[in-house]
């Protein structure tokens, strides 16, 4: 190892470990908060309603908000968790119309943020626990304790990154296992990762990734991408990105106390035999699972856990609740058909209401 690159990995430890203490800092403050109930922080519950109650801030929601705002239904969106959505965690954007040159994701989310509060809409930074929907008007309990009742509700929670879901994962998740490049991928400069998956996301994050890293190794099951043409013409010209055909993710490998990773044991989906590939990083991109767990036993989903919505509609199989963007579209699942999906739900909103 050359005086320079020992030099190198020094920093990037001390940029890991700095994460790590980050991170355990970020999760004590999360959890302390999380688990005094808001009455005993002393706080005053408030109880809000609306003609449109429209939960989730990806562009379904801000698109809903826009619409609702502008046909005078005073709505209010409840940010969620992740506000924003996935285009907070998303690069260049260029396929959303109206923009010559390529966009972030985290700006153009910000600007439908503007665009609803401009027309008129009141923005709650709340997480929904609880949702009744057996009776109009729908209750939803967000998780500072405040009430929220809508006489017509627009769901457009959207989906979240999939796991694994094997022990090691678990194990490694922060120290070496990722499912976002751009919140994780400067902590990986000028080291070895690897990317699981063959969609766009996969694509994308390798691409993302082989700008900081010194080697991406994209791992697929197939051996051919879903990922449109375009973006695997840009990854085959990367000269720092291979791919590891027909190949799963086993386990992934490393160190205790504390936990990182060095490598992952893959296995061939033809042959089933075994092999280890060195890696600092690991990220995970194999598709999304739809937020609906709070709708269970309440809203007809499908298999997958996807809100259904009746042909050419946003109407749920309760009358006066609409679903919009990824909560409800396995199919398309892009930022412009949430955006129209969700002007559909205040559109219909507002025509139930009459
Ligand atoms: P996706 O298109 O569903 O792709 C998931 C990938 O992960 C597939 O290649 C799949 O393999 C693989 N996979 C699934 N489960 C796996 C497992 N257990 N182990 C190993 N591999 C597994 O998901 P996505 O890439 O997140 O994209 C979601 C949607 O968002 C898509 O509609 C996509 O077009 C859209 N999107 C668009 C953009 C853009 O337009 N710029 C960017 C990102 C995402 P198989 O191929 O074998 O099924």
């Amino acid at each position: 190892m050359t005086i320079e690159s020992a030099e190198q990995n020094k920093k990037v430890s001390g940029n890991v470990k700095t994460h790590v203490i980050y991170q355990y800092v970020m999760l004590l403050l999360i959890t302390t908060t999380l688990f005094i109930p808001p009455q005993k922080k002393g706080k005053i519950m408030t109880t809000y309603h609306t003609k449109a109650l429209i939960l989730g801030s990806g562009p379904a929601g801000y698109s809903a908000a826009i619409y609702a705002a502008r046909a005078s239904m005073k709505p209010i969106l409840v940010s969620g968790m992740q506000p924003g959505g996935q285009l907070t965690i998303t690069t260049d954007v260029e396929n959303y119309p109206g923009f010559a040159d390529p966009i972030q994701g985290p700006w153009l989310v910000e600007q439908m943020e503007k665009q609803a509060v401009h027309v008129g809409t009141d923005i709650k930074p709340d997480y929904i626990v609880s949702v009744d929907l057996s009776k109009r008007p729908f209750v939803c309990v967000g998780e500072s304790g405040d009430t929220y009742i809508g006489e017509t509700l627009i769901i457009c929670t959207g989906a979240s990154a999939r796991w694994l879901g094997i022990p090691s994962e678990e194990k490694f998740k922060n120290f070496g296992v990722s499912a976002c490049a751009t919140c994780d991928g400067f902590f990986f400069r000028g080291k070895e990762v690897a990317v699981l998956g063959g969609g766009n996301s996969a694509v994308e994050e390798a691409l993302f990734l082989s700008n900081l890293a010194a080697k991406v190794t994209i791992v697929h099951r197939r051996n051919e991408f879903r990922a449109e043409k375009i973006l695997q013409e840009r990854l085959f010209a990367k000269p720092n990105i291979s791919v590891i055909w027909d190949s799963a993710i086993e386990e992934f490998l490393g160190t205790d106390n504390p936990p990182s990773l060095t490598g992952i044991k893959l296995r061939s989906t033809k042959t089933n035999e075994f092999s280890e590939l060195k890696v600092d990083g690991a990220f995970i991109a194999i598709g999304h699972t739809p937020n609906t767990e709070l709708f269970k036993g309440q809203l007809d989903l499908d298999a997958a856990g996807y809100i259904i919505t009746a042909p050419d509609s946003t109407t749920t199989n309760i009358k006066g609740v609409f679903a919009a963007g990824d909560v409800q579209d396995h199919v398309f699942r892009q930022a412009v058909t949430a955006a129209g999906t969700g002007c559909m739900a205040a559109l219909e909103a507002e025509r139930f209401l009459g």
